[in-house]
């Protein structure tokens, strides 16, 4: 088919953070083919998803012309389910009065509320230079700092650990620093569905020698290339954790020069596990003594050692102490700033990091100011000519539940769908429901857009210019392959349209221009210009001048807190916000499968995508399945306190008797009515990867 191409155009996959760079193989206006770049991150690999996951760009359902709600028609919380339903609410609109009535809602909250009822939430599906001007539109046009995206779902926790102990939310080397790692540890994360082209380069390491460490509740694709897999009790990482870092400090096998020269509060940390023996928490984690102690030794002992971790570590209401703990492991054995060393969250979106760097949350500006700090509010101030709010905003959850008090009345979301992704469905999508103005640009009528007051049909990624930025910290440029449907139009000038019927002065008409006073905004971008990323297609962050290709790893010498040195910040044992008890007595745990896309808006329109798993299943052990009388296929009710789903049954030798997963990209079958929003108190993520649900057949 490739022959067939009339053009080739090198641009980035849209979907998970491993940031693959692609070929779009283009014929009569339509993708034919998608091929591997030798992009720093795949060197030429694709998973199944960048290989075939990009028919919905020209999906039936794509949106092509504005839509606003018909004359009384009520928003009620079963469209997000009916969409057909849904769709009959509205009728379509010119752009003029679509426009027109989305500011003329947005400002009519802000002058008779105060801006603080208003609230934005941005993409990290979209560029850097949108997710930049979104955030300036809220803070400048709006007034508030209500602004999120779904990083607030995804590594929250781990940010806010990292800030508070290194000082910077990024890694600190990229995930092919593995191949040179002589010990790998693979924490809550599984990369073979989740990062599958970073799985690649972790068996490929492992292949060449370096002992693999996979740590789960639940099997991996990664355990056959492990020399240790750990399987510990759900929601139990701190008191494994804790336990190597007892073995660590009481066996003498931290780096005491390393600690010496770059650490504080090491004596804190020391009382703290002192007595948390591996022997004593082995019942809690379910891990025995002698594993946990040989697992501590080997990380200790290598000369150079990596941790990465996912979802499993931030998804948590201890998230944040579980990233702690990880930070504490590494700093102890000084395996951090060197070739094969390491703290690397994986990044769930194509440009979650890089949507965080531009500040699109509510508590810091570009570059990770925080919105109190005078000097940096002040730069942005005479940068942007406006006046900003030192409050911070409110978070994605946080601006839920204001909704459901009604102190928040308006919002705008752009390539978001917290009708799907946040926790607690039932009283998300009411809060939803009951705002006053609800403006949603997206590709499709999605569950959120269902609520919506005015809908804006906007650009997929393979339609547009602009940068992302991966897991790695590599800024890349996205190249546009298609044209516009219908009436479509680039997220970027919808979000300058609408800035302008606010009021602001603005005048940008291209990303370039953008990305231009994100250079003089942030820091982080010194050396990294539109021009050289057209040249070259990738650079990393930070970068030293014009021709260095960026540093890969960052903290050799020291690490940018006030004192130049990290903090170890000891980590408490609790319990999940919610037990299983004699009524729910199974933990429901939830996340993304290989195939499908978050809450499933581009997936479940791809059409390879949608034939190799067509629709909702909960697994279960084999063995608990047998007890339930149903077979694989059967059907199951899951109930938690917050709601009920009915679904098939799947068989899973891979989980532990008593854990149920869940993937939530299906409307018919939505795992977030059944999860718990009890937030983490640190990064304020919710707990979708532990609650208490009950199990039966139907
Ligand atoms: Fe796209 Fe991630 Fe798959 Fe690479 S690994 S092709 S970035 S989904």
């Amino acid at each position: 088919r490739s022959q067939a191409a009339e053009r080739v155009v090198p641009s980035v996959c849209p979907y998970c953070g491993v940031g693959c760079q692609v070929d779009f193989r283009v014929r009569d206006d339509a993708i034919v083919e998608v091929t591997g770049r030798d992009g720093p991150s795949n060197l030429g690999r694709l998973c199944v998803k960048g290989r075939f996951g990009f028919d919905y760009v020209r999906h039936p359902e794509r949106l092509t012309v504005p839509l606003v709600r018909r004359e009384g028609a009520a928003k009620e919380p079963g469209d997000c389910v009916d969409l057909g339903q849904a769709r009959g609410k509205f009728r379509e609109a010119s752009w003029e009065e679509a426009m027109a009535r989305a500011a003329e809602g947005l400002r009519r909250v802000r002058d008779t509320r105060g801006p603080d009822a208003l609230a934005g939430f941005g993409s990290a599906k979209g560029s850097n230079e949108e997710a930049y001007l979104f955030q300036k539109l809220v803070r400048t046009g709006f007034g508030t700092n209500n602004v999120d995206h779904c990083t607030r779902l995804c590594h929250a926790a781990s940010v806010a650990a990292l800030l508070e102990g290194i000082g910077s939310g990024a890694v600190t080397a990229p995930f092919t620093a593995a191949m040179e790692a002589e010990v790998i540890v693979v924490i809550g994360a599984r990369p073979t569905e989740n990062h599958p082209v970073a799985a690649t380069f972790l068996k490929e390491a492992a292949a060449r020698g370096a002992k693999l460490v996979v740590m789960d509740p639940r099997g991996t694709g990664l355990d056959r290339h492990a020399t240790e897999v750990v399987r510990f009790a759900p929601g139990r990482d701190v008191p494994l954790l804790n336990a190597m870092l007892h073995v660590i400090i009481m066996e003498g096998l931290h780096d005491r020069q390393y600690v010496a020269a770059h650490l504080e509060d090491f004596e804190q940390l020391r009382s703290h596990v002192a007595a948390l023996t591996p022997e004593a928490m082995a019942p809690i984690c379910d891990v025995p003594a002698e594993q946990i102690r040989r697992v501590a030794r080997l990380f200790a002992r290598a000369d150079r050692a990596m941790i990465l971790w996912g979802m499993g570590i931030s998804q948590s209401t201890h998230g944040t102490d579980n990233t702690r703990c990880l930070i504490a492991l590494a700093l102890l054995c000084g395996h951090v700033g060197r070739p094969g060393t390491g703290l690397h969250p994986l990044r769930g979106q194509n440009n979650v990091q890089g949507a965080s760097d531009a500040g699109l949350i509510p508590m810091a500006f570009p570059d990770y100011h925080p919105t109190g700090e005078d000097a940096a509010r002040a730069r942005l101030e005479a940068l942007w000519g406006a006046r900003l709010d030192p409050r911070p905003g409110l978070t994605v959850v946080e601006i839920m539940g204001a909704m459901e008090r009604g102190e928040i009345a308006g919002m705008y979301v752009m390539g978001e769908n917290p009708a799907m992704s946040d926790p607690d469905l039932v009283h998300a999508r009411a809060a939803l429901a009951k705002l006053d103005h609800l403006v949603v640009q997206d590709l499709f009528l999605t569950e959120t857009a269902a609520l919506a007051d005015v809908v804006l049909p906007a650009s997929a990624w393979p339609e547009k210019d602009g940068t992302a930025t991966n897991t790695n910290r590599q800024v890349q440029m996205g190249r546009a392959a298609l044209p516009l449907p219908g009436q479509a139009r680039q997220d970027l000038d919808i979000i300058v349209d609408l800035a302008r019927r606010l009021g602001l002065d603005w005048s940008y008409t291209h990303p370039r221009e953008v990305f231009a006073e994100m250079a003089l905004a942030m820091p982080s971008l010194d050396h990294i210009t539109w021009d050289r990323l057209l040249r070259e297609d990738s650079v990393t962050y930070p970068c030293l001048g014009p021709d260095q290709p960026g540093q890969a790893i960052v903290f050799g010498d020291a690490f940018p807190t006030v004192t130049g040195r990290a903090r170890l910040v000891p980590a408490n044992l609790l319990d999940p916000a919610e037990m299983p008890d004699a009524d729910f007595p199974f933990v429901l745990t939830t996340g993304r499968e290989l195939e499908h896309w978050h809450t499933g808006a581009m997936t479940r329109r791809a059409g390879v995508l949608d034939a190799l798993q067509p629709g909702p299943t909960a697994s279960l052990a084999p063995e608990v399945l047998r007890r339930l009388g149903v077979a694989p296929g059967g059907r199951l009710r899951l109930s938690t306190r917050r709601g009920a789903v009915e679904l098939s049954a799947r068989a899973d030798p891979d989980l532990p008797e008593g854990l149920v997963f869940m993937p939530f990209a299906y409307r018919e079958a939505a795992a977030n009515l059944l999860t718990n929003p009890q937030l983490d108190p640190f990064g304020k993520i919710p707990e979708f990867k532990y609650c208490a649900v009950r199990v039966e057949a139907v």
